[in-house]
């Protein structure tokens, strides 16, 4: 029987921090009024996480606080190889070995979701995540047509793929949009990963906990050989 697919969520989860958030510090850090606005990005992040606002437009506006070039993304991404989950990069062999089975759906960017993780083993086929738009070397903007950068477009994307609940598939994640995969009966079962963060409703719902990616690895290879 072939191995149940797995959908893993990457801010929070595959790495150990919010990468927008890390991009906003980082753009923002010479920036005068860097204080009121990261304080306002915070804001939008948690008012699209609570639903009080459109995600689309959670991230409309914080992307339209910042002004970033390639340079940042460049340092971005040298900046989360050192924030992911810890055990993830000495497991590159466990990922290579199961790649086919494993995919990324992100509400983050492919612009640096893919150079961060491709060297691990990961597909960038399998990856799927929000697009930035660029005029040369500047962001103007991100693709609002696609799925991930609204509300339900983890659900929209699985179903696409064809990943569902048929081929028994599994999410992992630490948030609402994880969550939501097993909720709206997209896949099988939802394991809550909480080595980053830590949302009780989220854990509730669960129907695994793993709290560090040994867990994780734990219950992926019981799955997969029951
Ligand atoms: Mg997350």
């Amino acid at each position: 029987m072939p191995k149940k697919p797995i959908i893993l969520d990457f801010d929070s989860t595959l790495c150990a921090v919010e990468s927008l958030d890390a991009l906003a510090n980082m753009v923002l850090g010479d920036d005068p009024d860097s204080e009121a606005k990261v304080a306002e990005i915070e804001r939008l992040t948690n008012l699209g996480m609570s639903g009080e606002l459109p995600l689309s437009e959670s991230l409309a506006r914080r992307l339209a606080t910042l002004t970033f070039n390639r340079s940042h993304i460049a340092r971005l991404i040298e900046a989360l190889r050192d924030q992911l989950t810890p055990g993830l990069v000495e497991d590159r062999q466990w990922i290579l070995n199961n790649t086919e089975h494993l995919h990324v759906v992100s509400g983050g960017f492919v612009d640096w979701i893919v150079p961060v993780l491709t060297p691990l083993g990961f597909r960038a086929e399998h990856i799927h995540a929000n697009v930035l738009c660029w005029d040369a070397d500047v962001c103007v903007g991100f693709d609002q047509d696609h799925p991930l950068s609204r509300n339900g477009g983890k659900p929209e994307i699985v179903q696409q793929l064809g990943l569902g609940p048929e081929k028994g598939a599994i999410a992992v994640g630490d948030g609402i949009s994880d969550l939501e995969l097993r909720r709206t009966g997209h896949v099988d079962r939802f394991v809550a990963y909480t080595a980053h963060a830590f949302r009780d409703a989220v854990v509730q719902e669960s129907d695994m906990e793993a709290s560090d990616w040994t867990s994780l690895r734990e219950i992926l290879d019981q799955v997969w050989m029951a």
